[in-house]
């Protein structure tokens, strides 16, 4: 496959899009933080059988990041991505400096609320208006038909549905399933910080989702699955931030099964100093997968 043409400059990337949109290409579009696994190229690769073309960005966005988060750590391997993503097919690689995306005297941000506003909200202040200014921003240029991401970042995907849909960004946002190791743990780019250690500990987080789902299926009272979940996680050394079952759509805590509502279990915990999120969406309990 040929390699990606790698793409610093926002006006030439949108040139770029814009001279292929008008040619009737589809373009597909993955915003991602590089240091990249499967996850991620399960977006791609699901992008590429949508798409004529794909488009990924690499961009460690400081604006997501509190002051005492990992920005300055974060993983980075340009070369090993661009190496990646040129066996998945993308053509372009949008890899913006921080001063292109945020240029000297850049003040504007897109304030988010709704479902911004719970869990990662109040853990991690200021976290999602800054996903919401980089995927806009992003957008400006890379103006794409469809956007792609995983649902292991559950809170993410609707606050991105909210912002599209209020301000009328015409874009298709397309949800992939979360890639797990053989462990069952979720990939991420943050589980190169966990030691040998951390890791043993870590795969009780997909176990403890899974005993949970039986539970559920088992028609188990929502307070003793989620009691049962905890108990699982902290017995571990897990220090848990929140796990929680509740409407995949509102975030609400919801206090007894209804087949209505789509019903979703969120973890965020720590594995050492490492801060790690998993979900599971729950099955109808009317299903016989259940
Ligand atoms: P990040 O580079 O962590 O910002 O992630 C970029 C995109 O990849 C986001 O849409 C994530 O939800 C998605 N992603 C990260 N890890 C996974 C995974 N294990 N499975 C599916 N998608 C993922």
């Amino acid at each position: 496959m040929p390699t990606p043409l790698i793409v610093r400059k926002r006006a030439e990337m949108r040139n770029l899009i814009l001279t292929n949109r008008a040619l009737g290409r589809r373009i597909g579009f993955v915003p991602t933080m590089g240091s990249l696994h499967r996850g991620h190229t399960s977006l791609v690769d699901q992008a590429t059988a949508d798409c004529d073309d794909v488009v990924t960005s690499i961009f460690v966005n400081p604006s997501q990041f509190g002051p005492n988060e990992d920005y300055e750590e974060y993983p980075r391997d340009l070369h090993a991505d661009v190496h990646l993503l040129s066996q998945h097919g993308v053509r372009w690689i949008f890899a913006p400096d921080v001063q292109e995306m945020f240029p000297p005297g850049d003040s504007t941000r897109i304030e988010v609320s709704g479902p911004a506003k719970p869990y990662e909200g109040i853990l991690r202040p200021g976290h999602f208006s800054g996903v919401a200014t980089i995927v806009l921003r992003l957008l400006q240029s890379t103006p794409a038909h469809k956007i792609y991401f995983g649902a292991k970042d559950w809170q993410q995907i609707l606050v991105i549905r909210q912002m599209v849909q209020d301000l009328g960004v015409d874009i298709e946002v397309v949800t992939c399933p979360t890639v797990r190791d053989k462990d069952g743990l979720a990939m991420s780019s943050r589980n190169t910080y966990l030691s040998k250690d951390d890791r043993e500990q870590a795969i009780t987080i997909y176990s403890s989702l899974q005993q949970a789902e039986k539970h559920w299926c088992n028609g188990m009272a929502i307070n003793k699955i989620e009691n049962d979940l905890k108990k699982r996680l902290s017995t571990k050394g897990i220090q848990i931030e929140y796990a929680d079952i509740v409407d995949a759509k509102s975030l609400n805590k919801i206090s007894k099964a209804n087949p209505s509502t789509p019903t979703i279990i969120l973890i965020a915990c720590r594995v050492g100093s490492t801060r790690l999120i998993d979900n599971l969406l729950l099955p109808s309990q009317t299903l016989s997968s259940c």
